[in-house]
C-alpha cells in the first residue's frame, strides 16, 4: 500500500460566507470529513496581502473586483491538516464557478456566483506552503 501523506492546506472562508452566516456550516463540513484545524484567525485582508495571496491573478481582468470583494470585510483564515488534505479540501470545495460546481460540494450546495464562491483553498503543495507562510508565518 502506498503511503498517505499528512498535508497542510490554507483555507479562507471568504467575506460572503461570513456575511451569510455560513462559517459554522463550512467548518462543520471540513471537521466531519476528518480534517483537523491547526490554526484559525478572523481577519480582514488588506490590499498588500491580497496582491501577495493572489499573485498569480493580479494581471487578470477579474482581479480588481476580486480584490475589492476579498478586502471588503473580515474573513476566516485557517490551516487544515489531514491525509492528502490539499486535494481532499479542493474536492469538498468544488469548482471555481459555483453555478457549475457539483451538488454535494460547498460551492455547489451554497453559492451561485463565479466570484463570491465562499471558500479559497490552496491548489498544490507549493501554493499551500506559500499561502500558509503568508497568513500564518509562525505556523
Ligand atoms: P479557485 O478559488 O477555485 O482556486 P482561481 O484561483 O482560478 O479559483 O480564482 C481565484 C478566485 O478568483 C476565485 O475563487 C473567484 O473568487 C475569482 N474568480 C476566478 N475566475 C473568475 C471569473 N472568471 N470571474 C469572476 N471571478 C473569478
Ligand atoms: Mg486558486
Amino acid at each position: 500500500m502506498s503511503s498517505s501523506p499528512v498535508e497542510r492546506t490554507l483555507v479562507l472562508i471568504k467575506p460572503d460566507a461570513v456575511h451569510r452566516g455560513l462559517v459554522g456550516e463550512i467548518l462543520s463540513r471540513f471537521e466531519r470529513k476528518g480534517l483537523t484545524i491547526d490554526a484559525m484567525v478572523y481577519r480582514q485582508m488588506d490590499a498588500k496581502l491580497a496582491d501577495a495571496h493572489y499573485a498569480e491573478h493580479v494581471e487578470k481582468p477579474f482581479y480588481p473586483p476580486l480584490k475589492e470583494f476579498m478586502t471588503s470585510a473580515p474573513l476566516v483564515a485557517l490551516i487544515l491538516s489531514g491525509d492528502t488534505a490539499i486535494e481532499v479540501v479542493r474536492t469538498l470545495v468544488g469548482a471555481t464557478d459555483a453555478r457549475k460546481a457539483a451538488a454535494g460540494t460547498i460551492r455547489g450546495d451554497l453559492a451561485l456566483s463565479n466570484r463570491e464562491n465562499l471558500v479559497h483553498a490552496s491548489d498544490s503543495p507549493d501554493s499551500a506552503k506559500r499561502e500558509i507562510n503568508l497568513w500564518f508565518p509562525k505556523a
